[in-house]
């Protein structure tokens, strides 16, 4: 084998992605995941060259989990040692302020990224996990550090700032440092080449399990709807997005909950789930098909947020030219990019129906001809764009 490959890997808390990644083609050659990790019984899937390995043995931890799956590259394939790992990428939800683009990780990145727990307190200890193991499993190649909080590193102040008292903001580190930003940053260039124009100004609607959108002038993010950490913002599968911080303190006084408590109903029993009960929203739009006033309520309180973004983020830019939807909701629900769209004729977005309710693969436009804004689906590929960038600076 010829080609180079970058093994990218997003380590979460209970579960581990793979992919390897030819960065030239965007080719995956092979994929899979990891889940119910330290739970009785665990799950793996493998899948290279059209094999699909599944197993259940329990996977007691991170280490045992990127161990068996190393094994199961080479029993079933690719064998590592012959396919051109050139790098390996790891997905880091939390970069802080202090990294504005992906790094080469050495111990120094590694104690920085520790360092940022506390600002990344759900997500960077898994990440730090998967660093770990995999720099102890294939010790021979560069290992990269992909932070989700570097396209928005550099926010407008205006922003970036919340309007709390400066003191305590400073001391504290509280910032709108934004996620999803490999994928805001990926799409929204696509964007611009598609168009073979770079001085647009773009909203990316990146709806998937978690959500989020980001304003984009000429490849520079203006704004981000996901804040210090990515509760805030849009209606998710599990999260509040927005809401009156004040509801914290009313079920702290009130009812008394622990603030643990309050982190998990935000951040797991709320959005959609909270909403109707079902955070996939295949089955929220089947439960509203069937009747269920609650699912139906979910999907306006839903479209009704995207709206408000949308509108908020065209004055932010005073203007707009592209509307972009993507990920597993955003490429797939027609249903909700037409209410998304609902009542935004003022703004010069129209859609066109069919081509809405088209499935195509590539990027693809959804507006009608007269629309002043271009309305857009665009995949995206995260493993392919932490791979790219894995290369630029290896
Ligand atoms: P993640 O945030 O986990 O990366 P994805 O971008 O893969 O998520 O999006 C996952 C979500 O996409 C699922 O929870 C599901 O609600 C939604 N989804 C996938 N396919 C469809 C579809 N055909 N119609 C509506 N929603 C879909």
């Amino acid at each position: 084998m010829t080609h180079r490959t970058v093994l990218v890997i997003n380590s979460g808390s209970s579960s581990i992605k793979y992919q390897l990644v030819d960065p030239d083609t965007g080719e995956a050659l092979a994929s899979g995941l990891v889940e119910r990790i330290g739970e009785g019984r665990g799950s793996l899937t493998h899948n290279y060259d059209g094999k699909k390995v599944t197993e259940d043995d329990p996977v007691p931890n991170h280490g045992a989990g990127l161990r068996r799956v190393i094994e199961l590259c080479n029993e079933v394939g690719p064998n590592l040692s012959e396919a051109g790992i050139v790098a390996v990428g790891h997905r880091v939800v939390q970069g802080g302020a202090y990294f504005d683009s992906a790094t080469v990780i050495d111990d120094d990145v590694v104690e920085r990224i520790t360092e940022l727990i506390p600002l990344g307190p759900l997500h960077n200890p898994a990440n730090l996990k998967g660093i770990e193991v995999a720099r102890e499993l294939l010790p021979d190649v560069p290992h990269v550090a992909v932070f989700d909080t570097a396209f928005f590193r550099g926010l407008p102040k205006a922003a970036a700032t919340y309007a709390l008292d400066r003191e305590i903001a400073r001391k504290y580190q509280i910032r709108r440092y934004g996620a999803h930003g490999t994928s805001h940053q990926f799409v929204s260039r696509l964007v611009s080449d598609h168009l073979g124009r770079n001085d647009l100004k773009q909203i990316v609607l990146h709806l998937g399990n978690g959500a989020s959108a980001s304003a984009v002038v000429a490849g520079h993010a203006v704004d981000t709807s996901m804040g210090l950490t990515p509760l805030e913002g849009l209606v998710m599968g599990t999260r509040t997005g927005d809401i009156d911080p004040a509801v914290v303190f009313h079920l702290r006084r009130v009812a008394g909950f622990e603030i643990d408590k309050i982190d998990d109903i935000f951040n797991k029993r709320s959005g959609l789930k909270g909403l109707c009960g079902h955070n996939d929203m295949r089955e929220v739009q089947a439960a509203a098909d069937a009747g269920d006033p609650e699912a139906v309520l979910a999907l306006e309180v839903y479209a009704h947020r995207l709206r408000k973004y949308i509108g908020a983020y065209a004055a932010v830019m005073g203007g707009l030219d592209v509307l972009t939807f993507t990920a597993g909701v955003g490429e797939n629900d027609h249903r909700i990019r037409s209410a998304a769209c609902e009542g935004l004729e003022f703004l010069g977005i129209t859609l066109d129906p069919v081509r809405n309710e088209t499935r195509v693969a590539g990027p693809h436009r959804i507006s009608a001809d007269d629309s002043r804004v271009t309305v857009l689906v665009v995949p995206t590929n995260e493993e392919l764009a932490i791979a790219r960038q894995c290369l630029e600076v290896i």
